[in-house]
């Protein structure tokens, strides 16, 4: 499998993962028109796509949905997103099979009706992905502890969001236990994970309350000796192909 951000962050999120059935997307939070010329713009393509899974129901990971469903592609997501949806759809269910990739949804703290990480696993490789969550919880990592590859959230630097000027109810919102995971929370679950993890793809950058170098840095810090590497994700444009 290979993984790639096609976009990431609070103005749309998906990312387009290559299993050995063709491609998978997990999170639609893009216009048609964006995931075709960002997945071009990778080296990817859509071309075969039929499954898109979705982490929950907000808006930034469902934006472009509707013209999937007009593609006639079958859409993957825990029972409570469906619901809170109003969709037809596959409940993942820990080990079902799509496009040749076995999924195992795990729970995460955040403030949607039942969002999920997922574990990809296809051809003994596993790639974990843990966007919006506002804490890490021992769940999370053990469903990321057999990945080398993660794409995980690394949403905020605290001291950026608190002197920034969302309103305070968004700023409690987000630094809650159910809403966004701050960079360093992103390192000290890194380092928790160890150098079983090789490559982090950090996801979910706030625009607004982070800074990506200051990310890097700040997870770099708080990582100190983990012999793996970070990358980036971006907003406007897709992340380096990563493979898992
Ligand atoms: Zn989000
Ligand atoms: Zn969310």
């Amino acid at each position: 499998m290979r993984v790639c951000a096609l976009g990431s962050g609070s103005s749309g999120n998906a990312l387009l993962v290559e299993g050995p059935e063709g491609p998978l997307l997990v999170d639609a939070g893009l216009p048609w028109r964006e995931l075709e010329a960002r997945a071009a713009r990778a080296g990817l393509g859509l071309t075969g796509l039929r499954w898109a899974v979705l982490t929950h129901e907000h808006a930034d990971h469902v934006r472009g949905l509707d013209p999937l469903l007009r593609r006639g592609v079958d859409i993957a997501a825990s029972a409570g997103t469906l619901r809170a949806l109003g969709i037809e759809g596959t409940v993942v269910k820990p080990g079902i099979e799509i496009a040749g990739i076995q999924l195992f949804p795990f729970a995460v703290p955040h403030d949607a009706r039942e969002p999920v990480g997922l574990r990809l696993e296809a051809d003994g490789s596993r790639i974990g992905i843990a966007t919006d969550l506002g804490q890490i919880t021992d769940g999370i990592l053990a469903a990321l502890a057999p990945c080398r590859t993660v794409v995980l959230e690394a949403n905020h630097d605290v001291a950026l969001l608190l002197a920034g000027s969302y309103p305070w109810p968004l700023k409690v919102r987000i630094l809650g236990p159910e809403g966004h995971l701050a960079n360093e929370e992103a390192g000290r679950a890194i380092r928790t994970l160890g150098d079983s993890v090789e490559r982090v793809l950090l996801a979910h950058l706030s625009e607004e309350n982070n800074r990506p170098a200051l990310a890097l840095e700040t997870v770099a810090r708080a990582v100190d000796g983990w012999g793996g590497r970070l990358y980036l994700t971006y907003p406007e444009r897709p992340s380096v192909v990563i493979g898992a």
